[in-house]
């Protein structure tokens, strides 16, 4: 108690020139995280809303700073993309999850798992190439990694993003459009992109048992979505109420802290021995 009573006065007394030699500071030791193994991928679980069977997970990055600690990827993964350095970390992420794939399918748990790309990801004209030689180099079928671009990532510059996925979806990968709600975007303009699958945010997913805008905002989202022919996938799930209204509602896919917490990697293959009992 007095640690946390003491992070929060820290915080409060951090000023501008803190914050911003923190920034420098991530900056500048993002490529060392990735060589000195300061990150990990954690792995969250994701259900079927109808059978409630294991559908997959989603891959996301954690920093384990050797002086800030945990850093959250909202932060690093932002500060990567202003620095130029997100393909080093992209790079580095999927090819540990493409290891981690097959090292399950080794322990007989044949799994597919979700990453998320960024703006920068989206635009580089080498991604298609490099997603195709790694699936090769693990022997794993496209439909083991999924893709998630977000919104806004998908609509700054959609015409070079559309040459990207075309390539990505004519190989076979699933993409689903990520943090659905919180851009500006139409389904109209989407629906021109090759994309399979909508995630609300869960922004719109968290309070949905007492706020009822959320509740008409996600049970339209998900009417327009099937009739375009998407499917959709909750995120930020937390009560059994929430997780009922969204089955009423017909949505597919559930992920979030009622099924379970992001898991690291070595307690997944438990993780999915224990939920099916
Ligand atoms: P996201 O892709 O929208 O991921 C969902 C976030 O919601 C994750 O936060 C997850 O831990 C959290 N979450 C899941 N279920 C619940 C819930 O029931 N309640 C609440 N309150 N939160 C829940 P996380 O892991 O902190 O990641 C934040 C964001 O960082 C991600 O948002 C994604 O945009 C980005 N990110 C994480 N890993 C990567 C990565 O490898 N590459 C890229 N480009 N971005 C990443
Ligand atoms: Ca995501
Ligand atoms: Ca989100
Ligand atoms: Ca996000």
């Amino acid at each position: 108690r007095a640690r946390h009573e003491h992070s929060r006065h820290v915080r409060y007394e951090k000023g501008q020139d803190e914050q911003h030699q923190r920034r420098l500071a991530l900056a500048r030791d993002l490529g060392a995280a990735v060589e000195q193994d300061q990150l990990t991928m954690v792995y969250q679980p994701k259900i079927m809303a109808g059978s409630g069977a294991v559908m997959g997970f989603e891959a996301l990055m954690r920093w384990h700073h050797p002086d800030f600690g945990f850093v959250p990827p909202d932060e690093f993964i932002a500060l990567a993309e202003q620095s130029g350095r997100m393909a080093l970390l992209t790079h580095w992420m999927l090819r540990t999850v493409c290891r981690q794939i097959d090292l399950w399918a080794q322990q007989g748990e044949v799994v597919s798992v979700a990453v998320n790309l960024s703006a920068h990801d989206v635009m580089d004209v080498t991604l298609p190439e490099r997603i195709h030689l790694l699936l090769q180099d693990y022997q794993l079928g496209p439909e083991r990694l999924r893709l998630e671009v977000t919104e806004s990532a998908l609509i700054r510059d959609p015409a070079l993003a559309q040459g990207n996925l075309i390539a990505l979806r004519n190989a076979g990968l699933h993409i689903a459009v990520d943090d659905y709600g919180t851009g500006y975007s139409s389904l109209s303009q989407l629906k021109r992109l090759p994309v399979q699958e909508l995630k609300i945010d869960k922004s719109f997913v968290m309070k949905l048992d007492h706020d009822s805008e959320d509740r008409i905002i996600v049970r339209s989202t998900i009417e327009l979505a099937h009739s375009l022919g998407l499917s959709v996938v909750a995120e930020g799930v937390e009560t059994e109420a929430s997780k009922r209204l969204l089955v009423t509602m017909g949505c597919d896919v559930l992920q979030g802290y009622l099924i379970s917490r992001p898991l690291p990697a070595d307690q997944v293959i438990d993780w999915i021995g224990q939920y099916r009992e």
